[in-house]
């Protein structure tokens, strides 16, 4: 069949989170089962961007409002990927260094929404399936259905998985002029809380909704960010489905980016060479245990407790440990984690920023990898952990609860704890400093997690049944 993702961000050409990882991943996996897949996403002014040559396969003029924006659809020339790339190349308002984060966010995601959308309709042949990806894609499913100019594209399926409820894209109705024509008796669909709400409009409109995991469906129901009553009116066509992760792409036994690759049958040595390595360029004492920190440092993630973890526990707690934390966020966040550095030199560091081959050498080199979350719809830093040998620290949440087992439990994988507080995050790293004690139960902790098949090539198939049962329904 031939599936449309449309989405924000994609590996390896666009990504900020999750989101890219899942979208370039599951398309390439698609590809691979025998579908057509295509990928379309705004063309931002970034590396790969610059770096690859695309060809131009149409060209017009958006109209949002009064305003009107020549833009053009270019194919991606790389058969690298594994799926059809498409960029949607609207100068004036992507040809930016920076996903997200503008004033005009909500201009530049309509945009392209109502870019992708003509040029759709504008092809010979329709696709049989459009997966649209939260609410940067949210309005795709409202305006096929009710504007006038993509009447042709009634009969399409479309899908929207919710990687986060958090960020919604609402916007006020002062900016509903910005919407093509439509048929205004439907104009009551877009309302959520007197806003125009693109996350809600989505999960109306789109013939079924996925979320990234079992889970987090559920957790929705009661804490979905303001949407929880209609992620209950919704459920009927609603299914989690655990993200997968590109095996190819994370693989200790030949990632490029690592300092020594490493199998299930050597990986005490090349995880203490990737150890080595890390603990040298950031100042750390390679025989203690590493426990590590990837991600948005954000509340949402329990970025906003790490600093006095640190400080507690290598004051208070004299704990013998080397903490490593990578990421970049809230301005706070980042600003307490460097002000500690000059506290805790020689056991604890922290790299502000956004460091892809940095995250897998911290993979590969870390003990343990600590995941505070509040919300975690899935996580996929647990599965790269268990992939490199490296535990999982968690707080029981979303996907976390799906995938990690604590080792006090039948095949254990990792150590839960169920509060986002300090005191929670200090006990399961005192349960971690025992378990790095005892070598045999640690390794084989790490072999069960290794073990582990997280792999898209399993989960892509939920989403194809996911699919066809609403092919079915035309
Ligand atoms: P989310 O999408 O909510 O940020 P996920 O766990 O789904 O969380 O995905 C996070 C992805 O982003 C992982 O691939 C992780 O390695 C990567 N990542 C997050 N922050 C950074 C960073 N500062 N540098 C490099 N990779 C990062």
């Amino acid at each position: 069949m031939e599936i449309f993702h449309i989405s924000a961000e994609c590996y390896p050409v666009a990504k900020v989170g999750g989101l890219a990882d899942v979208v370039g991943a599951l398309s390439k996996f698609q590809n691979r089962g025998g579908h057509l897949v295509k990928v379309v996403i705004p063309c931002y002014d970034l590396q790969y961007t610059r770096e690859n040559e695309f060809q131009s396969v149409y060209a017009a003029h958006i109209k949002l409002g009064k305003f009107n924006f020549p833009f053009e659809v270019l194919k991606g020339k790389d058969k690298k990927l594994g799926f059809e790339l498409y960029l949607i190349a609207i100068p004036e308002l992507f040809d930016r260094k920076e996903i997200y984060g503008y004033e005009d966010d909500i201009e530049r995601f309509l945009s392209f929404q109502i870019a992708t959308l003509d040029w759709i309709v504008s092809r010979n042949s329709f696709p049989d399936l459009i997966n649209c990806h939260d609410h940067h894609t949210g309005l795709i499913p409202f305006m096929m259905l009710y504007a006038f100019k993509y009447e042709k594209l009634q009969n399409i399926p479309t899908l929207i998985t919710i990687h986060s409820s958090l960020y919604q894209g609402q916007f006020g109705f002062d900016k509903l002029y910005y919407l093509p024509d439509f048929d205004l008796s439907h104009v009551h669909v877009l309302q959520w809380n007197n806003q125009i709400n693109s996350m809600a409009v989505g999960l109306k409109c789109a013939w079924a909704v996925t979320t990234v995991s079992p889970n987090y469906l559920n957790e929705i129901n009661y804490s979905g960010n303001g949407l929880e009553s209609l992620f209950s009116m919704v459920r009927y066509k609603s299914k989690g489905i655990l993200n997968g992760i590109d095996t190819e792409v994370w693989n200790p036994e030949t990632d490029i980016m690592i300092a020594k690759n490493y199998a299930v049958d050597d990986y005490v040595l090349g995880k203490q060479r990737n150890k080595e390595t890390l603990c040298k360029r950031f100042d750390l004492d390679v025989t203690k245990p590493l426990f590590s920190f990837i991600g948005r440092l954000l509340v949402e993630k329990g970025a906003d407790l790490l600093a006095a973890t640190v400080a507690l526990e290598l004051t208070e707690n004299k704990k013998e440990i080397n903490i490593l934390i990578l990421g970049s966020g809230e301005a706070q966040i980042e600003n307490q984690l460097k002000k500690i550095l000059v506290d805790f030199e020689g056991s604890y560091n922290v790299y502000i920023g956004y460091n892809e081959e940095l995250a897998h050498l911290i993979y590969a080199g870390s003990d343990f990898l600590l995941m505070p979350s509040r919300i975690e719809p899935c996580g996929l830093n647990q599965m790269y952990a268990f992939r490199y040998g490296t535990v999982p620290v968690v707080r029981r949440t979303g996907g976390l609860k799906d995938t990690v087992i604590d080792i006090g439990d039948t095949n254990g994988n990792g150590i839960c704890h169920d509060q986002a507080s300090v005191s929670d995050i200090c006990s399961s790293i005192q349960r971690a400093i025992e378990l790095y004690g005892d070598k045999e139960k640690f390794n084989s902790i790490r072999e069960i997690g290794m073990s582990l098949d997280h792999s898209w090539e399993s989960a892509y198939k939920e989403y194809i049944e996911m699919y066809n049962l609403i092919i079915k329904k035309i």
